[in-house]
Protein backbone atom coordinates (compact mmCIF):
# COMPACT_ATOMS: atom_id res chain seq x y z
CA UNK A 1 0.00 0.00 0.00
CA UNK A 2 1.13 3.33 -0.98
CA UNK A 3 1.90 6.05 1.74
CA UNK A 4 -0.31 8.68 0.06
CA UNK A 5 -2.73 5.53 0.80
CA UNK A 6 -2.22 4.86 4.33
CA UNK A 7 -2.23 8.70 5.31
CA UNK A 8 -5.75 8.96 3.93
CA UNK A 9 -6.94 5.59 6.06
CA UNK A 10 -4.76 7.54 8.83
CA UNK A 11 -6.77 10.93 8.47
CA UNK A 12 -10.27 9.45 7.63
CA UNK A 13 -9.79 7.32 10.65
CA UNK A 14 -8.76 9.79 12.70
CA UNK A 15 -11.69 12.01 11.89
CA UNK A 16 -14.42 9.39 12.76
CA UNK A 17 -12.70 8.42 15.96
CA UNK A 18 -12.81 12.40 16.68
CA UNK A 19 -16.12 12.83 15.67
CA UNK A 20 -16.64 9.93 17.54
CA UNK A 21 -15.64 11.29 20.55
CA UNK A 22 -16.96 14.92 20.09
CA UNK A 23 -21.15 13.30 19.92
CA UNK A 24 -19.94 10.98 23.24
CA UNK A 25 -19.27 14.30 25.13
CA UNK A 26 -16.79 12.52 27.53
CA UNK A 27 -16.10 15.38 30.26
CA UNK A 28 -12.52 16.42 30.50
CA UNK A 29 -11.75 14.28 33.05
CA UNK A 30 -12.94 11.63 31.97
CA UNK A 31 -9.90 8.47 31.91
CA UNK A 32 -10.80 8.87 28.31
CA UNK A 33 -10.23 12.11 27.33
CA UNK A 34 -7.66 12.80 29.89
CA UNK A 35 -5.39 9.96 29.01
CA UNK A 36 -6.39 9.28 25.47
CA UNK A 37 -7.50 12.44 23.75
CA UNK A 38 -5.47 14.96 25.20
CA UNK A 39 -2.76 12.74 26.01
CA UNK A 40 -1.67 10.32 24.43
CA UNK A 41 -3.31 10.84 20.82
CA UNK A 42 -2.64 15.49 21.31
CA UNK A 43 0.57 14.47 22.21
CA UNK A 44 1.07 12.24 19.62
CA UNK A 45 0.62 14.66 16.84
CA UNK A 46 2.61 16.97 18.69
CA UNK A 47 5.92 14.55 18.33
CA UNK A 48 4.92 13.97 14.98
CA UNK A 49 4.94 18.34 13.93
CA UNK A 50 8.26 18.20 15.93
CA UNK A 51 9.61 16.04 14.17
CA UNK A 52 9.04 17.81 11.09
CA UNK A 53 9.92 21.32 12.69
CA UNK A 54 13.38 19.80 13.41
CA UNK A 55 14.53 18.89 10.12
CA UNK A 56 13.08 22.21 8.78
CA UNK A 57 16.26 24.23 9.67
CA UNK A 58 19.40 21.77 8.92
CA UNK A 59 17.49 20.46 5.77
CA UNK A 60 17.08 24.28 4.36
CA UNK A 61 20.80 25.38 5.15
CA UNK A 62 22.65 21.76 3.85
CA UNK A 63 20.35 21.72 1.06
CA UNK A 64 20.16 24.85 -0.16
CA UNK A 65 23.86 25.79 0.28
CA UNK A 66 24.62 22.18 -2.23
CA UNK A 67 22.20 23.95 -4.29
CA UNK A 68 23.81 27.46 -4.03
CA UNK A 69 27.37 25.60 -4.46
CA UNK A 70 26.64 23.97 -7.64
CA UNK A 71 24.52 26.88 -9.52
CA UNK A 72 26.98 29.09 -8.68
CA UNK A 73 24.85 32.36 -9.80
CA UNK A 74 21.14 32.48 -8.64
CA UNK A 75 19.97 35.57 -9.43
CA UNK A 76 17.69 35.05 -12.93
CA UNK A 77 16.26 32.34 -10.59
CA UNK A 78 15.66 34.17 -8.05
CA UNK A 79 14.07 36.80 -10.02
CA UNK A 80 12.02 34.29 -11.76
CA UNK A 81 10.75 32.62 -8.83
CA UNK A 82 9.92 35.62 -6.28
CA UNK A 83 8.09 37.41 -9.52
CA UNK A 84 6.16 34.21 -9.67
CA UNK A 85 5.09 34.00 -6.03
CA UNK A 86 3.74 37.40 -5.98
CA UNK A 87 1.56 36.96 -8.95
CA UNK A 88 0.31 34.15 -8.38
CA UNK A 89 -0.90 35.48 -4.68
CA UNK A 90 -2.25 38.47 -6.49
CA UNK A 91 -3.77 36.27 -8.82
CA UNK A 92 -5.43 34.74 -5.56
CA UNK A 93 -6.27 37.82 -3.79
CA UNK A 94 -8.11 39.05 -6.59
CA UNK A 95 -10.43 35.50 -7.03
CA UNK A 96 -10.89 35.38 -3.51
CA UNK A 97 -12.39 39.42 -3.86
CA UNK A 98 -14.20 38.63 -6.92
CA UNK A 99 -15.94 35.25 -5.74
CA UNK A 100 -16.66 37.14 -2.37
CA UNK A 101 -18.43 40.57 -4.46
CA UNK A 102 -20.64 37.93 -6.37
CA UNK A 103 -21.64 35.31 -3.15
CA UNK A 104 -21.73 38.37 -0.77
CA UNK A 105 -21.56 36.34 2.20
CA UNK A 106 -22.02 38.96 4.62
CA UNK A 107 -24.48 38.48 8.30
CA UNK A 108 -26.43 40.45 9.24
CA UNK A 109 -25.01 42.67 11.65
CA UNK A 110 -25.79 41.75 15.02
CA UNK A 111 -26.42 38.25 13.96
CA UNK A 112 -22.77 37.32 16.18
CA UNK A 113 -21.70 38.92 19.54
CA UNK A 114 -18.51 41.24 18.48
CA UNK A 115 -15.51 39.73 20.32
CA UNK A 116 -12.94 42.23 20.73
CA UNK A 117 -9.04 41.72 18.68
CA UNK A 118 -6.00 43.26 19.05
CA UNK A 119 -3.98 43.98 16.12
CA UNK A 120 -0.50 43.56 16.37
CA UNK A 121 1.70 45.93 14.40
CA UNK A 122 3.05 45.23 11.10
CA UNK A 123 6.45 45.55 11.12
CA UNK A 124 8.37 49.08 8.47
CA UNK A 125 9.62 47.83 5.15
CA UNK A 126 12.77 49.49 6.46
CA UNK A 127 12.85 46.54 8.64
CA UNK A 128 11.52 43.99 6.74
CA UNK A 129 14.46 44.75 4.26
CA UNK A 130 17.33 44.95 7.06
CA UNK A 131 15.80 41.56 8.86
CA UNK A 132 16.93 39.34 5.88
CA UNK A 133 20.35 39.79 6.61
CA UNK A 134 21.65 38.25 9.64
CA UNK A 135 23.80 39.19 12.24
CA UNK A 136 24.31 36.20 13.43
CA UNK A 137 23.95 33.00 11.34
CA UNK A 138 23.68 30.57 14.68
CA UNK A 139 20.80 33.20 16.25
CA UNK A 140 19.02 32.66 12.91
CA UNK A 141 19.07 29.19 12.85
CA UNK A 142 17.88 28.94 16.51
CA UNK A 143 15.12 31.20 16.34
CA UNK A 144 13.89 29.64 13.08
CA UNK A 145 14.47 33.10 11.17
CA UNK A 146 13.97 31.69 7.64
CA UNK A 147 14.55 34.05 5.19
CA UNK A 148 17.90 34.97 7.26
CA UNK A 149 18.85 31.08 6.74
CA UNK A 150 17.82 30.95 3.26
CA UNK A 151 20.39 34.66 2.54
CA UNK A 152 23.26 32.89 4.94
CA UNK A 153 23.10 29.85 2.69
CA UNK A 154 22.99 31.31 -0.46
CA UNK A 155 25.98 33.08 0.42
CA UNK A 156 28.16 30.32 1.63
CA UNK A 157 27.15 28.51 -1.28
CA UNK A 158 28.10 30.72 -3.47
CA UNK A 159 31.59 31.18 -1.89
CA UNK A 160 32.20 27.58 -1.84
CA UNK A 161 31.51 27.50 -5.81
CA UNK A 162 34.65 30.45 -5.84
CA UNK A 163 37.08 28.78 -3.79
CA UNK A 164 38.48 25.90 -6.22
CA UNK A 165 39.63 22.66 -4.54
CA UNK A 166 38.59 23.78 -0.35
CA UNK A 167 35.37 24.37 -1.96
CA UNK A 168 34.90 21.23 -3.71
CA UNK A 169 36.00 19.62 -0.76
CA UNK A 170 33.53 20.86 1.82
CA UNK A 171 30.67 20.85 -1.43
CA UNK A 172 31.14 16.98 -1.12
CA UNK A 173 30.52 16.69 2.69
CA UNK A 174 27.39 19.54 2.37
CA UNK A 175 26.46 17.12 -0.56
CA UNK A 176 26.64 13.83 1.57
CA UNK A 177 24.89 15.25 4.32
CA UNK A 178 22.61 16.30 2.20
CA UNK A 179 21.40 12.89 1.33
CA UNK A 180 21.60 11.70 5.08
CA UNK A 181 18.99 14.25 5.80
CA UNK A 182 17.38 13.01 2.54
CA UNK A 183 16.93 9.97 4.65
CA UNK A 184 15.82 11.29 8.14
CA UNK A 185 12.70 12.72 6.03
CA UNK A 186 11.75 9.92 4.32
CA UNK A 187 12.10 7.82 7.82
CA UNK A 188 9.59 10.94 9.50
CA UNK A 189 7.57 10.85 6.62
CA UNK A 190 6.68 6.76 7.42
CA UNK A 191 5.05 8.20 10.61
CA UNK A 192 2.74 10.24 8.65
CA UNK A 193 -0.17 7.87 8.87
CA UNK A 194 0.19 7.54 12.55
CA UNK A 195 1.22 11.56 13.11
CA UNK A 196 -2.18 12.47 10.85
CA UNK A 197 -4.21 10.39 12.61
CA UNK A 198 -3.58 11.57 16.16
CA UNK A 199 -4.34 15.65 14.83
CA UNK A 200 -7.53 14.55 12.79
CA UNK A 201 -8.69 13.36 16.54
CA UNK A 202 -7.84 16.49 18.03
CA UNK A 203 -9.64 18.04 14.78
CA UNK A 204 -12.97 15.85 15.04
CA UNK A 205 -12.82 16.61 18.84
CA UNK A 206 -12.68 20.20 18.35
CA UNK A 207 -14.54 20.98 15.52
CA UNK A 208 -17.36 23.59 16.15
CA UNK A 209 -20.70 22.89 13.63
CA UNK A 210 -22.32 25.55 15.21
CA UNK A 211 -19.97 28.29 14.10
CA UNK A 212 -19.44 26.59 10.88
CA UNK A 213 -23.47 26.41 10.20
CA UNK A 214 -23.73 30.47 10.73
CA UNK A 215 -20.63 31.42 8.98
CA UNK A 216 -21.67 28.99 6.05
CA UNK A 217 -21.86 31.59 3.12
CA UNK A 218 -18.50 32.70 4.46
CA UNK A 219 -16.91 29.33 4.92
CA UNK A 220 -18.19 28.00 1.47
CA UNK A 221 -17.09 31.06 -0.54
CA UNK A 222 -13.10 29.98 0.95
CA UNK A 223 -13.07 27.08 0.38
CA UNK A 224 -14.45 27.54 -3.38
CA UNK A 225 -12.08 30.32 -3.76
CA UNK A 226 -9.40 27.80 -2.42
CA UNK A 227 -10.39 24.66 -4.70
CA UNK A 228 -10.90 27.50 -7.86
CA UNK A 229 -7.33 28.50 -7.10
CA UNK A 230 -5.83 24.92 -6.83
CA UNK A 231 -8.06 22.85 -9.47
CA UNK A 232 -8.27 25.83 -12.12
CA UNK A 233 -5.65 28.73 -11.49
CA UNK A 234 -2.48 26.11 -10.88
CA UNK A 235 -3.64 23.89 -13.51
CA UNK A 236 -3.75 26.89 -16.21
CA UNK A 237 -0.57 28.53 -15.14
CA UNK A 238 1.64 25.08 -14.99
CA UNK A 239 0.55 24.04 -18.04
CA UNK A 240 1.15 27.15 -19.85
CA UNK A 241 4.19 28.25 -18.53
CA UNK A 242 6.28 24.55 -18.72
CA UNK A 243 3.89 22.80 -21.04
CA UNK A 244 4.07 20.06 -18.12
CA UNK A 245 0.35 17.99 -17.05
CA UNK A 246 -1.26 19.46 -14.27
CA UNK A 247 -2.98 16.18 -13.19
CA UNK A 248 0.45 14.41 -12.83
CA UNK A 249 1.75 17.02 -11.05
CA UNK A 250 -1.32 17.21 -8.44
CA UNK A 251 -1.19 13.42 -8.11
CA UNK A 252 2.34 13.79 -6.96
CA UNK A 253 2.15 16.85 -4.78
CA UNK A 254 -0.67 14.54 -2.73
CA UNK A 255 1.91 13.80 0.57
CA UNK A 256 2.45 17.20 0.94
CA UNK A 257 -1.27 18.38 0.72
CA UNK A 258 -1.80 15.84 3.37
CA UNK A 259 0.47 16.69 5.79
CA UNK A 260 -0.47 20.31 4.78
CA UNK A 261 -3.90 19.80 5.59
CA UNK A 262 -3.45 18.12 9.00
CA UNK A 263 -0.44 20.00 10.48
CA UNK A 264 -1.72 23.89 9.63
CA UNK A 265 1.70 24.39 8.62
CA UNK A 266 3.63 24.82 5.50
CA UNK A 267 6.50 25.13 7.69
CA UNK A 268 6.26 21.78 9.30
CA UNK A 269 5.59 20.26 6.05
CA UNK A 270 8.65 22.13 4.36
CA UNK A 271 10.58 18.59 4.83
CA UNK A 272 7.63 16.88 2.82
CA UNK A 273 7.73 19.41 0.41
CA UNK A 274 10.66 19.62 -0.48
CA UNK A 275 11.32 15.56 -0.58
CA UNK A 276 8.28 15.69 -2.87
CA UNK A 277 8.91 18.45 -5.77
CA UNK A 278 12.82 17.06 -5.53
CA UNK A 279 12.09 13.25 -5.77
CA UNK A 280 8.71 12.65 -7.31
CA UNK A 281 8.25 15.83 -9.79
CA UNK A 282 11.57 16.06 -10.45
CA UNK A 283 12.77 19.44 -9.80
CA UNK A 284 16.40 19.51 -9.24
CA UNK A 285 17.79 20.04 -6.15
CA UNK A 286 19.42 23.46 -7.43
CA UNK A 287 15.82 24.86 -7.72
CA UNK A 288 13.98 23.16 -5.27
CA UNK A 289 16.70 23.77 -2.70
CA UNK A 290 15.98 27.62 -3.16
CA UNK A 291 12.36 27.91 -4.58
CA UNK A 292 10.68 25.83 -2.03
CA UNK A 293 11.83 27.21 1.47
CA UNK A 294 11.32 30.66 -0.16
CA UNK A 295 8.14 30.07 -1.27
CA UNK A 296 7.24 28.19 2.10
CA UNK A 297 8.29 31.68 3.74
CA UNK A 298 7.15 34.18 1.34
CA UNK A 299 4.24 32.43 -0.74
CA UNK A 300 0.99 32.24 1.15
CA UNK A 301 -1.86 31.83 -1.65
CA UNK A 302 -4.26 30.08 0.38
CA UNK A 303 -3.57 32.27 3.20
CA UNK A 304 -4.38 35.50 0.62
CA UNK A 305 -7.82 33.90 -0.34
CA UNK A 306 -8.94 33.66 3.07
CA UNK A 307 -8.12 37.26 3.82
CA UNK A 308 -9.59 38.52 0.61
CA UNK A 309 -12.85 36.48 1.53
CA UNK A 310 -12.67 38.25 5.05
CA UNK A 311 -12.31 41.92 4.47
CA UNK A 312 -15.58 41.72 2.19
CA UNK A 313 -17.64 39.34 4.29
CA UNK A 314 -16.17 42.31 7.30
CA UNK A 315 -16.83 45.22 5.08
CA UNK A 316 -20.19 43.67 4.60
CA UNK A 317 -20.74 42.69 8.43
CA UNK A 318 -20.01 46.81 8.91
CA UNK A 319 -22.00 47.89 6.62
CA UNK A 320 -19.23 49.60 5.02
CA UNK A 321 -19.20 50.23 0.70
CA UNK A 322 -15.44 49.17 -0.91
CA UNK A 323 -14.59 51.12 -3.26
CA UNK A 324 -12.15 49.93 -6.69
CA UNK A 325 -9.34 52.00 -5.17
CA UNK A 326 -10.10 50.03 -1.95
CA UNK A 327 -10.16 46.60 -3.16
CA UNK A 328 -7.17 47.26 -5.47
CA UNK A 329 -5.34 48.38 -1.88
CA UNK A 330 -6.09 44.64 -0.45
CA UNK A 331 -5.05 43.04 -3.33
CA UNK A 332 -1.57 44.55 -2.41
CA UNK A 333 -1.58 44.59 1.03
CA UNK A 334 -2.32 40.81 0.85
CA UNK A 335 -0.10 40.08 -1.24
CA UNK A 336 2.50 41.94 1.00
CA UNK A 337 0.91 40.20 4.43
CA UNK A 338 1.52 36.83 2.12
CA UNK A 339 5.14 37.38 2.44
CA UNK A 340 5.06 38.36 6.31
CA UNK A 341 3.12 35.23 7.13
CA UNK A 342 4.85 32.85 9.28
CA UNK A 343 4.26 29.25 7.97
CA UNK A 344 2.41 28.08 10.88
CA UNK A 345 -1.21 27.50 11.89
CA UNK A 346 -3.07 30.88 12.04
CA UNK A 347 -0.86 33.60 11.68
CA UNK A 348 -2.79 34.50 8.24
CA UNK A 349 -5.79 35.65 10.93
CA UNK A 350 -2.73 38.35 12.35
CA UNK A 351 -1.84 39.59 9.40
CA UNK A 352 -5.27 39.97 8.21
CA UNK A 353 -5.39 42.97 10.67
CA UNK A 354 -2.69 45.06 8.70
CA UNK A 355 -4.95 44.33 5.54
CA UNK A 356 -8.17 45.83 7.44
CA UNK A 357 -6.17 48.38 9.08
CA UNK A 358 -4.74 49.43 5.08
CA UNK A 359 -8.35 49.91 4.43
CA UNK A 360 -10.17 51.62 7.14
CA UNK A 361 -11.86 48.46 8.57
CA UNK A 362 -12.44 47.50 12.20
CA UNK A 363 -9.87 45.11 12.88
CA UNK A 364 -12.42 43.66 15.52
CA UNK A 365 -14.30 42.23 12.98
CA UNK A 366 -11.75 39.41 13.23
CA UNK A 367 -13.59 37.96 15.99
CA UNK A 368 -16.38 37.19 14.00
CA UNK A 369 -14.55 34.91 12.11
CA UNK A 370 -12.11 33.65 14.70
CA UNK A 371 -14.04 30.42 15.40
CA UNK A 372 -13.79 28.59 11.78
CA UNK A 373 -10.64 29.73 11.33
CA UNK A 374 -8.95 26.33 12.25
CA UNK A 375 -10.61 23.92 9.01
CA UNK A 376 -9.77 26.90 7.05
CA UNK A 377 -6.02 27.60 7.70
CA UNK A 378 -5.68 23.74 7.10
CA UNK A 379 -7.46 24.22 3.72
CA UNK A 380 -5.59 26.96 2.82
CA UNK A 381 -2.39 25.39 3.55
CA UNK A 382 -2.57 22.88 1.43
CA UNK A 383 -3.02 25.28 -1.46
CA UNK A 384 0.12 27.17 0.52
CA UNK A 385 2.37 23.84 -0.56
CA UNK A 386 0.84 23.05 -3.85
CA UNK A 387 1.70 26.75 -5.08
CA UNK A 388 5.36 26.69 -3.70
CA UNK A 389 5.35 23.47 -5.58
CA UNK A 390 4.02 25.05 -8.74
CA UNK A 391 6.21 27.77 -9.24
CA UNK A 392 9.34 25.60 -8.31
CA UNK A 393 8.29 23.31 -10.96
CA UNK A 394 7.77 26.39 -13.58
CA UNK A 395 11.11 27.71 -12.42
CA UNK A 396 12.47 24.22 -13.06
CA UNK A 397 11.39 23.52 -16.23
CA UNK A 398 12.24 26.91 -17.48
CA UNK A 399 15.95 26.51 -16.76
CA UNK A 400 16.35 23.13 -17.44
CA UNK A 401 16.24 21.87 -14.50
CA UNK A 402 13.37 20.04 -14.69
CA UNK A 403 14.19 16.04 -14.97
CA UNK A 404 10.83 14.94 -17.27
CA UNK A 405 11.71 11.49 -16.86
CA UNK A 406 11.07 11.66 -13.10
CA UNK A 407 8.62 13.41 -13.51
CA UNK A 408 6.56 11.43 -16.17
CA UNK A 409 7.47 8.11 -13.96
CA UNK A 410 4.30 7.75 -11.63
CA UNK A 411 6.38 5.46 -9.09
CA UNK A 412 9.29 7.93 -9.02
CA UNK A 413 10.31 8.40 -5.51
CA UNK A 414 7.60 7.09 -4.13
CA UNK A 415 7.31 5.28 -0.73
CA UNK A 416 5.84 1.97 -0.65
CA UNK A 417 7.21 -0.34 1.88
CA UNK A 418 8.25 1.14 5.15
CA UNK A 419 12.08 1.28 5.00
N1 LIG B 1 -1.10 28.09 8.37
C1 LIG B 1 -0.65 28.81 7.21
C2 LIG B 1 0.63 28.20 6.70
O1 LIG B 1 1.45 27.75 7.48
C3 LIG B 1 -0.47 30.26 7.46
C4 LIG B 1 -1.83 30.88 7.76
O2 LIG B 1 -2.57 31.15 6.81
O3 LIG B 1 -2.16 31.07 8.92
O4 LIG B 1 0.85 28.14 5.53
Amino acid sequence: MTLTYRIVIGMVAGLAVGLLLQWLSLPKEHVVSEFLTFGLIEGGGEIFISLLRMMVVPLVLVSLTCGAASLGATGRLGGKAIGLYLVTTAIAVTLALSLALIVDPGLDAGEIPDISYEAREAPSTKDTLVNIVPKNPIAAMADGAMLQIILFALLLGFSISQVGEAGARIQSVFEDLNAIFMKLITLVIELAPYGVFCLMVKLGVTVGWSEITKLLAYFLTVASALAIHMLVVYPTLLKLLSGLNPITYLKKMREPMLVAFSTSSSGATLPVTLRTVENRVGVSNSVASFAVPLGATINMDGTAIMQGVATVFIAQYYGIALGPEQLLMVVLTATMASIGTAAVPGVGLVMLAMVLDQVGLPVAGIGLIIGIDRLLDMMRTAVNVTGDGMVATVVAASEGELDQSKFDDPNAGRIIEPS
